[in-house]
């Protein structure tokens, strides 16, 4: 019962939180809106996304966390992918460009801020280039994890909170994965060698963001 309790107060704390970042968001001309639960995350994937098109998805953990990749594929779209273990080198590198031409751009976002700012840091650069612009439609998919209070927080957890842990996924040993936190390293392997802060939502595309109350990605 008391457990229970904890959730409620924990969604409940969420659902208000969320609220304010869709105000934000929506000010800075992003389509925003609040989901409790990753299934319904999903769901308003599959509304925004019709059946048959083509998605390009870059390095998130968020999206395939919500089952994404098999649920689009499910749907009859095409997903575009280079985490796909099926590749070959010179096709994963094909694929990082085709995915930022499909149809929709889907990703999660390392921070989003109160005041509706979001920022990520790459190593390829490729996930903050198709972020920054593209014809396509972009669509965030971010857990309330990833909120940080302001600008200089979120730079902070791109570095301390989400590369230590991507850093390992993808083996490399950069310093943050030996002290759990960023010295701002010079190591052949640093993880995050581009920073991206979208500040309004870019000229020329239509951008969703669907903030979830649940703990996704890095
Ligand atoms: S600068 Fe180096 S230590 Fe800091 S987060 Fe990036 S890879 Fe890790």
């Amino acid at each position: 019962m008391e457990q229970s309790s904890f959730a409620a107060a924990r969604r409940e704390h969420w659902k208000v939180l969320g609220a304010t970042l869709v105000r934000s968001l929506t000010a800075k001309g992003f389509q925003a809106q609040y989901v409790p639960t990753k299934e319904e995350a999903l769901a308003e994937v599959f509304r925004i996304i019709p059946e048959g098109a083509t998605v390009g998805i870059p390095g998130s953990v968020t999206i395939r966390e919500i089952g994404a990749v098999e649920g689009l594929r499910a749907r009859g779209c095409t997903v575009i992918h280079h985490w796909d273990p099926s590749l070959t080198q010179e096709q994963r590198m094909q694929t990082l460009q085709d995915e930022l031409l499909a149809q929709y751009f889907l990703t999660g976002t390392n921070a989003v801020t109160l005041d509706g700012t979001l920022v990520n840091i790459d190593g390829n650069g490729n996930r903050v280039s198709g972020m920054a612009w593209g014809r396509n439609t972009i669509i965030f998919v971010a857990g309330m994890n990833k909120v940080t209070k302001d600008l200089d927080e979120a730079i902070a957890r791109t570095r301390n909170v989400a590369t230590p842990p991507n850093a390992l996924r993808l083996n490399l040993q950069p310093p943050c994965t030996k002290t759990g936190h960023c010295v701002n390293c010079n190591a052949p392997e640093r993880a995050c060698k581009a920073l991206l802060i979208l500040e309004r939502a870019t000229t020329g595309r239509t951008s969703h963001v669907i903030l979830v109350g649940d703990d996704l990605g890095f």
